[in-house]
């Protein structure tokens, strides 16, 4: 292992494995501009025309990307959009970015706040359902627009965004409730602020005594990778322990970019889980999650939940059965590294929180004897002492 300049360590081994993402139409574009996220923010992909000019589009997805646009804008950073397979729509990248009429598709079940977020909302941008622990939502924006996004009532509009009256107003919560050791701080993406922004939040954050860690809840090391640069990461070193939660669904999206991204943040102290999504047709099979989270662990990101789709409004389409995903943990437990292996939850409507639905290994248990039964199947007995 070779130690660069500056103390960073080359993984150049690993590194090797993680090729760079096409450029589809943005050959032509320079690598000055095409690895500055202000760019690929500027020139994100939200008309048809431009949609029509990077994928081969389904009468489908030509129809949703008109319709679907009313109740959630598309919105897709040219890096993400060259991702995708131009010839398939069944590609992940694009299932996960491309409208389609699924979307308009509302069932009885769905509700429009699904975790109930909004009720456990002691004051507009915090949500307080846990002991020790808040989510705080800092933006609206995201650089793409997931189209399984549990957000859709707030991600992408304007007028909810989080003003800096509403910002103000959060850290003063936080400050006054000296339980609070623990903060989420999300959105929206909270990478779509500057870094300047941003280094304010994290300040005030460590400035209160009882605050111990925060974690950044972004997607940009999937959608925007570009933007953890070394300026964001230097901004991050001063407010350490710093943990940064993200959200990688399939194995397509471990890029070099992304490889990258991650190596930037590790390599700054941050210590990176992942937050899977489980959705139909993009990884909801055992191979899919095993691949995606060994590569993950290669970028030093720990697999850390496997939610189950909620009911948010207009998502009724990715939805799985909860057994898919114990199927899933069930396919990982002692045939990988446990390290490998996150909870599957299920973050229950009504503001339950997240509950844990993983399989169970405890056959029966009477008295002091339990009997138990490993991953392959073999049941054995452990008497207590
Ligand atoms: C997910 C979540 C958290 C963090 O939960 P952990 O299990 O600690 O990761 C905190 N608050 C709310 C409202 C959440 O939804
Ligand atoms: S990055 Fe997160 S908050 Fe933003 S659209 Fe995607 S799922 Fe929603």
């Amino acid at each position: 292992m070779d130690v660069l300049p500056g103390g960073a360590v080359s993984i150049n081994h690993v590194r090797s494995r993680f090729p760079f993402a096409p450029r589809s139409i943005w050959k032509g574009v320079p690598d000055s501009q095409w690895n500055d996220w202000h760019w690929q923010q500027r020139e994100r992909v939200t008309t048809l025309e431009q949609l029509d000019q990077v994928v081969r589009l389904t009468d489908d997805e030509r129809r949703a990307v008109v319709e679907a646009d009313a109740q959630f804008h598309m919105g897709i950073t040219p890096y993400y959009a060259a991702l995708m397979d131009p010839e398939d729509p069944t590609c992940p990248v694009r299932l996960q970015s491309v409208p389609t009429m699924g979307e308009l598709n509302f069932t009885a079940a769905d509700l429009e706040d699904p975790l109930a977020e909004e009720r456990d909302m002691p004051v507009p941008g915090i949500t307080h359902r846990y002991p020790d622990r808040v989510l705080f939502y800092t933006t609206h924006n995201c650089p793409v627009y997931c189209r399984h996004c549990t957000r859709k009532r707030k991600v992408a509009d304007p007028s909810s965004a989080a003003a800096k009256k509403q910002i103000e107003e959060s850290l003063a919560y936080i400050e006054l409730h000296t339980e609070i050791r623990d903060v989420v701080v999300s959105g929206g993406d909270p990478l779509s602020l500057s870094d300047d922004r941003l280094d304010y939040i994290l300040g005030r954050l460590r400035a209160i005594p009882h605050v111990e860690i925060f974690r950044l809840g972004t997607r940009n090391l999937v959608t925007l990778p570009q933007r953890i640069t070394d300026d964001l990461v230097q901004m991050l070193r001063k407010h350490q322990p710093v943990y940064v939660n993200t959200h990688f669904n399939h194995p397509r999206e471990c890029t070099g970019e992304a490889f990258d991204a991650a190596r930037r943040l590790a390599d700054g102290g941050c210590v990176i889980g992942n937050q899977m999504v489980l959705l139909k047709g993009i990884n909801d099979d055992p191979r899919t999650v095993k691949e995606l989270n060994h590569r993950l662990l290669m970028m030093r990101i720990r697999p850390y939940y496997i939610y189950q789709c909620d009911l948010a409004r207009g998502i009724s389409h990715f939805r799985t059965p909860i057994e898919t995903g114990r199927r899933i943990i069930r396919s990982l437990r002692g045939h990988t590294s446990g390290m490998a292996v996150p909870y599957f939850v299920v973050d229950a409507p009504n503001g339950g929180g997240k509950i844990p639905v993983n399989p169970d290994y405890v056959v029966r248990h009477e008295g002091k004897r339990w009997v138990l039964r490993n991953f392959a199947g073999k049941e054995f007995t452990y008497d207590e002492p």
